[in-house]
């Protein structure tokens, strides 16, 4: 990395303003990451172990000190369909949103989304009896 590079990659807002474009190992799962062929938006996360860095505070401005682990642990649909991952640090338990990326683990993906569903925090077999004492409209009667 040459000097002016090294300048423009601390500078504030670097990532806010710029595509990443560094290759980086994960730290989680060994991957090498590439970066995004399409897009060109900023990658926050590993593609294969969808783990982040708790390193910004908004997407892409590197001003978070936590530095801590990053787990994605839920999936939410935005309004036009498109899905982006709830991640969670660590370290501190602060929460935040990032898009998916065309290359993330799809598999990976699907498991977080139905883990809700294969964990239920009621057995499975009472959801008809629940639905009959609510009179089969959802309300409690
Ligand atoms: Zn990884
Ligand atoms: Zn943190």
């Amino acid at each position: 990395m040459n000097r002016e590079n090294k300048r423009k990659s601390f500078e504030k807002g670097y990532y806010k303003r710029h595509a990443c474009r560094e290759i980086f190992t994960c730290k989680l799962c060994g991957r090498e990451v590439m970066p995004q062929a399409v897009g060109g938006a900023h990658r926050n996360h590993c593609p294969n172990c969808l783990t982040s860095l708790h390193v910004d505070l908004t997407p892409g401005d590197r001003e978070a000190d936590c530095g801590g682990y990053m787990d994605a642990v839920a999936v939410w649909v935005r309004k036009n369909g498109e899905w982006a991952i709830i991640h969670r640090c660590r370290m501190c338990g602060a929460f935040s949103s990032n898009r998916i990326a065309a290359d993330d683990n799809p598999v990976k993906l699907m498991s977080i989304a139905l883990k809700p569903l294969a964990m239920p925090p009621f057995p499975v077999e009472r959801i008809e009896e629940m639905t009959r004492l609510m009179g089969g409209d959802g309300v409690l009667q």
